[in-house]
């Protein structure tokens, strides 16, 4: 698999729409979707993303004056459960019940992760979305605080009835290990949470925590099986009838595809830049929207599903207690000279090398002395 180049933003493949899916159900669009359900008896919320949640309620606000009943989290993350305490202030100012908030009983565990790591993550975070390297100074007051733990939790599924509508929740592991799908039956609708993401899924994050090839197959076998109207998915525009087929149905076989043919490879005794290699994504998966590899990639998926089942050894003994790479560039820029590695890594750019040519300028950036030839070749790299 090689190193691709792909400038599709997320914002392009995803502009901002709200959508009805029924008269009583609709989408919200925002960092993540919100699913707004209306019954007779109450309001159903599902998911509450940061930085969203005012405009959620402005949008029940317009068609609703009837307490919200209940919120559910399809999972941890920010851009999903953030933000409950808007629609806990809502019900406070109308003098409605408070609203409960169910979860499956391991989000409440990913919160308590949230907050211990919660500097880390919000390094992270800036460098994947595009924000830079640049370390938050010491510590802030993160977004952690705002978080409101579930009141009900479940374990396998839930089931409960509200006005004339049934709702039933059930547990997947996929880019979380806490994830919640609801399924809608009167409705035949779907909301998917990080299930359905609209792009590649993001297994195999370079940044984050494990995710769960398998499980997340699986999980879009089973909506696909309840053969929905809609899916309300946690990004992106809601999949109707047919679309939902295709993507879930083609969605778990490409991460099947990937998983069985890791497998096999490390049955094999491939070590993982082998399996890198020797992997390939099926024809009939190329060009697919629902594919795009805008978040998640193919490459990452696969190192996603190694370090599952693999360790950190990648086969070469000289790389157990390896020097600093700064230490094996000082040496190499000693034997061929700045000056050649930046000829070298320009010619390797003029011919589209830019994987290779990156591999010569770090020489460079990490073991030249010499600031000028150091930024020059900094200066070639971000050309690209
Ligand atoms: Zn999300």
């Amino acid at each position: 698999m090689n190193r691709k180049d792909h400038r599709m933003s997320l914002a392009s493949l995803h502009p901002e729409r709200d959508e009805e899916c029924t008269p009583d159900i609709f989408m919200v669009a925002g960092v993540g979707n919100s699913c707004v359900v209306l019954t007779g008896e109450g309001i159903v919320v599902i998911d509450t993303p940061l930085r969203n949640a005012s405009r959620v309620l402005e949008s029940i606000r317009a068609r609703s004056t009837l307490p919200i009943h209940t919120i559910i989290y399809t999972h941890n993350h920010a851009d999903h459960a953030w933000t409950t305490g808007i629609f806990l202030d809502d019900a406070q100012k109308n003098g409605y019940p408070r609203p409960r908030v169910i979860a499956h009983e391991m989000v409440t565990r990913q919160f308590e992760l949230d907050k211990k790591l919660s500097s880390y993550y919000r390094y992270i975070n800036r460098i994947q979305f595009g924000q830079g390297f640049i370390r938050p100074a010491g510590y802030e007051e993160y977004v952690t605080e705002r978080i409101i733990r579930p009141d009900v939790t479940y374990s396998d599924s839930l089931q409960f009835r509200l006005g004339n509508l049934t709702f039933e929740l059930y547990h997947y592991m996929g880019e979380t290990d806490d994830g919640t799908w609801v399924w809608i039956p009167e409705r035949k609708t779907a909301v998917a949470g990080d299930l359905a993401e609209g792009f590649c899924p993001n297994i195999g994050n370079p940044l984050k925590a494990q995710r769960y090839e398998l499980e997340w197959a699986e999980a879009l076998e089973t909506i696909a099986g309840k053969n929905p109207d809609y899916l309300i998915p946690g990004h992106g525009p809601v999949l109707r009838a047919e679309q939902v087929k295709e993507v879930c149905l083609g969605t778990a076989s490409f991460l099947r595809s990937l998983h069985d043919q890791v497998i096999a490879l490390l049955n094999e005794g491939c070590w993982i830049e082998e399996i890198l290699e020797r992997v390939r994504v099926p024809p009939e998966f190329t060009g697919k929207p629902w594919l795009a590899p805008v978040y998640g990639h193919p490459t990452f998926i696969i190192h996603g599903i190694h370090r599952r089942y693999a360790g950190w050894f990648n086969g070469n003994p000289g790389e157990l207690f390896p020097s600093g790479k700064s230490q094996v560039a000082a040496e190499v820029v000693k034997l061929s000279g700045a000056a050649h590695l930046i000829e070298r890594l320009k010619e390797l750019q003029h011919q589209g090398n830019i994987q290779l040519a990156l591999h010569l300028a770090d020489f460079v950036i990490g073991g030249s002395e010499d600031m000028t030839r150091r930024k020059e070749a900094l200066l070639e790299m971000v050309k690209n």
